[in-house]
C-alpha cells in the first residue's frame, strides 16, 4: 500500500556495518520524520487492536521503541527482553545460535504471570533466532505468545520457519 511504500523510502541501506559483506536495514530516518514515526506505531498496532493483550515484550535495544508505544495503545504493559548482564533482579536465560558462536537473551522471573497473552515485537527479524529465544523465556515463565510484530522482515532468511507456526507473524515490511 501507500503507507507501506512512504515507510519503505525512510528505511536506508548501510553497506558493510556492523561487519564488511552485512547491509545493514536503519530506521533512524523513519523515527526522525514525525509523520512516519506515528504512521509505524498505527500500522503496528493494527492486527492487534481487537485483541486482549497482557504485555508487549520488546527485544533489546530498538524493540524498545515501538514496543513500548504498541503496549500503551493496547492498554498493555511493557516488559524488556535483554542482552545478557542487564537487567539487575532474578532473571531466567536462554542461548540460542547466531552465525558463528551463540549469543543469549534474558528476562526478569518476575516480568510475566502464568497465562499472560504477550505479543513479541521488534525492529527486525532476521534469522528469527532472537525471536524463537524471546518465545522460549515467555514459554518458561508461564505466559502465551499471542502473535510476533516487527517493523521488516528479511523473508529470504526464512526466520518464521524457527517460530511455531501457529503463532501469527506481523511484519509491516517485507525484503
Ligand atoms: P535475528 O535474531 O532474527 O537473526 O536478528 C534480529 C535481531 O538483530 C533484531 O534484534 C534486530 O534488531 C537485529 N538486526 C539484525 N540485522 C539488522 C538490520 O539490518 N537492521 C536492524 N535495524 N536490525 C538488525
Amino acid at each position: 500500500s501507500k503507507d507501506i511504500e512512504v515507510l519503505r523510502g525512510h528505511i536506508r541501506d548501510i553497506p558493510d556495518f556492523p561487519q564488511k559483506g552485512i547491509v545493514f536495514k536503519d530506521i533512524t530516518p523513519l523515527l526522525k520524520d514525525p509523520e512516519t514515526l506515528i504512521l509505524t506505531s498505527r500500522l503496528l498496532l493494527d492486527p492487534f487492536k481487537d485483541e486482549k493483550v497482557d504485555l508487549v515484550a520488546g527485544i533489546e535495544s530498538r524493540g524498545f521503541i515501538f514496543g513500548t508505544r504498541l503496549a500503551t495503545d493496547l492498554n498493555a504493559g511493557f516488559v524488556p527482553v535483554r542482552k545478557p548482564n542487564k537487567l539487575p533482579a532474578q532473571k531466567i536465560s536462554v542461548e540460542y545460535d547466531l552465525e558463528y558462536g551463540t549469543d543469549q537473551l534474558e528476562m526478569h522471573r518476575d516480568a510475566i504471570s502464568e497465562g499472560d497473552r504477550v505479543i513479541i515485537h521488534d525492529d527486525l527479524m532476521a534469522t528469527g533466532g532472537s525471536a524463537k529465544a524471546a518465545a522460549e523465556l515467555i514459554k518458561e515463565l508461564g505466559g502465551v505468545v499471542i502473535g510476533y510484530s516487527f517493523i521488516l522482515e528479511l523473508g529470504f532468511l526464512n526466520g518464521r520457519a524457527k517460530l511455531e507456526r501457529e503463532i501469527p507473524v506481523h511484519s509491516l515490511i517485507e525484503i
